[in-house]
């Protein structure tokens, strides 16, 4: 039997070297100055839309392959190139992980369109849980939905904090609050239309990294949707909250069933954050020369160029094993996706800073680009879940304890 390989097939390869062409030729050449701009990169989205990588076709596509690797590949190379501009692009791609694992056929193949536009027109998706007061704790969102049944229409109302592509975006995913009472389980997730009244961006956050990625607040003032907004629909909705409220289990939580599906891709957006600065700084220390020699010829570089490279591969292995699980079925026993977005995530902060000591004080600066990929490395451990609750998870599920 060898039925068992890591060997990448010839459609796997041939999108990979697709994404890797893109990313090198448009937009590691545009990652400097998107990220002194701090705004949103319409014209490399609109070039991605033209060649195709961004669009509902590709991400079908990708999610049909039945080993799960396509997803996280195409994310390494993307962000091998930039994340910020990665980010730009794949916030629509949480907005319709979003909408896939909330809502029924029909709604999906009615919002996906317009979460994308057109190559000549191109719009972008967002995916809004966190809140000014609900960050990990997504059980305690404030941001509520009222049902008017008398119009058919839903109210929402509240404020949601930290969306990417939040209030530029022509769609809007959002989770909000039906019944707070049964925290999470009182949950439910509704498109918010282009155009609907009652929807605003409220600040735009200056950040630290990821500055071409447009992260804002959004305000739901009577923010009026109509029925049909409520995704999987009401009777679904209704038989849910009346499971919870007599305490049985009920299927995952509209923000939970989200981002357990993303966590591998994200974990591999952070390798190739991770495999630029290594690349970079690989280079580097064969080029400089201090002391007469290279600097890659003394260990103390060249062995943590080793750990930079072992650490880089072992994230790629668990993003690749999660990525699999998910799309085979398989039941995260012990928080594989956690595990790989955790350890991917800390790899990448590590692996971005020993790059910054191997080009020494150039590294600090803007003139090269490693000190920007540290700063864009660390949200890595923040969203999505920032590395404490991924450990949270991993604990709870190994020692089945309900660990706090
Ligand atoms: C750039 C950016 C983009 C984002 N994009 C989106 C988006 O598109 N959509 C969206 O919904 N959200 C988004 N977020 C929100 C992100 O998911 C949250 O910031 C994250 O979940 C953490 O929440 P918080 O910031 O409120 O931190 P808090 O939850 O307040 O955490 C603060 C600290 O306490 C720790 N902590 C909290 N609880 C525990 C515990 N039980 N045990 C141990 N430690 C704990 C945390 O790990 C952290 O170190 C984004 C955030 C940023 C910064």
């Amino acid at each position: 039997m060898t039925d068992f390989s890591l060997e990448l097939n010839e459609d796997q390869l041939q999108i990979q070297k697709w994404i890797h062409d893109f990313a090198e030729d448009v937009v590691r050449p545009a990652a400097h100055e998107w990220d002194e701009r701090e705004e949103t990169p319409w014209p490399i989205i609109q070039e991605a839309a033209k060649n195709g990588l961004y669009s509902w076709d590709f991400l079908v596509n990708g999610f049909a392959d039945p080993t799960g690797l396509t997803m996280p590949l195409v994310a390494e190379e993307l962000f091998w190139g930039d994340a910020g501009i990665g980010l730009s692009i794949m916030g629509s791609t949480l907005c319709v992980a979003g909408l896939i694992a909330n809502g029924s056929p029909e709604q999906v193949a009615e919002w996906v369109p317009e979460i994308f536009g057109t190559p000549e027109d191109v719009k972008l998706g967002a995916f809004g849980v966190s809140e000014p007061d609900a960050g990990s704790d997504v059980s305690s969102l404030r941001a509520r939905a009222v049902y008017d049944e008398a119009k058919d229409e839903w109210v929402l109302n509240g404020t949601k904090t930290w969306i990417t592509n939040g209030g530029i975006a022509n769609v809007h995913v959002l989770v909000l609050s039906v019944e707070p009472e049964l925290g999470s389980r009182g949950q439910a997730a509704f498109v918010v239309p282009p155009g609907t009244p009652g929807l605003t961006q409220g600040q735009k956050f200056k950040k630290h990294g990821i500055r071409a990625s447009h992260t804002a607040e959004l305000v739901l003032d009577d923010c009026r949707v109509p029925g049909s907004c409520l995704l999987g629909g009401k009777q679904k909705l209704d038989e849910r909250l009346a499971r919870a409220r007599e305490g049985k289990r009920t299927a995952s939580q509209a923000a939970m069933a989200t981002f357990e599906a993303t966590r591998p891709a994200v974990g591999a957006q952070a390798v190739g954050i991770a495999r630029a600065a290594y690349e970079y700084s690989l280079e580097y220390a064969k080029e400089r020369k201090q002391f007469k020699r290279a600097i890659v010829e003394n260990q103390a570089i060249a062995f943590k160029l080793a750990d930079m490279k072992t650490r880089i591969d072992a994230s790629r292995l668990l993003v690749w094993r999660a990525a699999w699980m998910a799309k085979t079925g398989k039941r995260f026993e012990s928080g594989e996706g956690s595990m790989s977005k955790l350890f991917a995530g800390e790899t990448a902060v590590w692996v971005t800073e020993q790059a910054i000591q191997i080009l020494g004080g150039y590294g600090y600066t803007r003139e090269y680009p490693v000190e920007r990929w540290h700063r864009d490395a660390k949200i890595y451990t923040i969203f999505e879940g920032t590395s404490e609750i991924q450990r949270l998870v991993i604990a709870r599920a190994i020692s089945g304890v309900h660990v706090n």
